[in-house]
C-alpha cells in the first residue's frame, strides 16, 4: 500500500504564517490545539472527528493540511482516494482498512483523505452496492464510532457529487469552503511568496515589498488562486534571472499579464458549488 503511493507519511514544517488568507479555518484552529484531541472527553466534548475542506484547486487545501500537522506536531498520513480503487476485488476495502488501522496504530495522528470525491462521488446512499459504496459504509461507520484520537482531514475540489450522508451534521466537525482569495488575502499570499524568495540583495535590488506595492500587484491579480500567485512570483524572478539582473516591479506586472487564471467558466462552476454547499 505504501509502495503504490496510496498511503504515505507526509512530513512538513509548514507554519500557519506561510499561508495567506483562509481566515475562517485559521480562526477555528486557533481555538484547538493538539491537546484538544485528548482532552475532549475530560471537558465533556464530543470526540473530535475532523474537517472537510473544499474549494478552488490551488487554493491551499493541501497547505493547510500540512500546516495543521506541524502545528499539532502530529504525524500526517495521506490517503490518495484517486488511487484506492485497485481493481482487485476486496483490495480497495483492504486499502481503506489498512489506512484506518495505520492511523489508529500511530494515534494521536491525522488521516488526510485527499480528493475524497474521487472515491465517493456519485454514490446514492445505502441502496448502492458497489465497491465504492462498501468503502463508504466502512468509512462512515468508522467516523461515527472511532474513539482513537485520529483527526480526519478530507479535501475535495468538488463536493457537489458527494453523498449527502457525508455532509450531515455529526460526520465532520466543520466543513470549510476555500474561495477565490479576496484582495486582502491576495496581498497576504503575495507577501508570503515574495518574502520567502526575495532573500538575496543581488536579486532584490531596488524592489521593496511595501504595502503599496502589494496593494497594486494584488489588485491586478483579481481571480487568481494561491498557486497562480506563487507561479507569477516565480515567473517574474525567472525573468530577472534570465536577464542576469535584479527583479523589477515591471517583471511582476508582466508575469500577471501573462497568467491565465481559472477561466470564467471554472469560476462560475465554483460559485455554484459554493451556493450548493
Ligand atoms: P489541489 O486541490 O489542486 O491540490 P490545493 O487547494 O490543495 O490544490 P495547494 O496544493 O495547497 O492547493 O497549493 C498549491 C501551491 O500554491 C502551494 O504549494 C502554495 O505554494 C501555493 N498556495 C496556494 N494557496 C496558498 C495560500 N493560501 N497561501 C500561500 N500559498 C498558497
Amino acid at each position: 500500500i505504501k509502495k503504490t503511493g496510496i498511503l504515505e507519511f507526509v512530513t512538513s514544517d509548514l507554519k500557519m504564517e506561510d499561508i495567506g488568507g483562509l481566515e475562517n479555518l485559521k480562526r477555528w484552529l486557533a481555538k484547538r490545539n493538539k491537546s484538544w484531541l485528548d482532552s475532549a472527553r475530560e471537558y465533556g466534548l464530543p470526540a473530535p472527528k475532523g474537517v472537510l475542506i473544499t474549494g478552488v484547486p490551488g487554493g491551499g487545501k493541501s497547505l493547510i493540511s500540512k500546516a495543521i500537522s506541524s502545528m499539532w506536531h502530529l504525524p500526517l498520513l495521506r490517503l490518495d482516494m484517486g488511487k484506492i480503487f485497485s481493481g482487485i476485488v476486496g483490495s480497495s476495502e483492504e486499502n481503506m482498512r489498512k489506512a484506518i488501522y495505520t492511523a489508529e496504530a500511530i494515534a494521536p495522528s491525522i488521516l488526510w483523505i485527499d480528493e475524497i470525491e474521487k472515491g465517493f462521488s456519485g454514490l446514492n446512499g445505502s441502496g448502492d452496492s458497489g465497491t465504492s459504496s462498501r468503502i463508504f459504509g466502512q468509512f462512515l461507520t468508522w467516523m461515527q464510532e472511532k474513539t482513537a484520537p485520529v483527526f480526519v482531514i478530507a479535501t475535495a475540489n468538488n463536493i457537489s457529487g458527494l453523498p449527502p450522508e457525508l455532509m450531515r451534521k455529526g460526520r465532520f466537525d466543520e466543513i470549510f469552503f476555500v474561495d477565490l482569495p479576496t484582495l486582502r488575502e491576495r496581498k497576504e499570499i503575495l507577501h508570503v511568496h515574495l518574502k520567502k524568495r526575495l532573500t538575496s540583495p543581488r536579486v532584490t535590488g531596488a524592489f521593496n515589498i511595501t504595502d503599496e506595492v502589494l496593494q497594486r500587484l494584488a489588485d491586478l491579480c483579481d481571480g487568481f488562486v494561491g498557486a497562480e500567485i506563487e507561479q507569477l512570483v516565480i515567473d517574474a524572478l525567472f525573468e530577472a534571472y534570465a536577464n542576469d539582473r535584479p527583479v523589477l516591479y515591471e517583471d511582476f506586472e508582466r508575469a500577471i499579464q501573462n497568467t491565465v487564471p481559472l477561466s470564467i467558466t471554472q469560476a462560475e462552476q465554483i460559485r455554484s458549488i459554493r451556493e450548493w454547499a
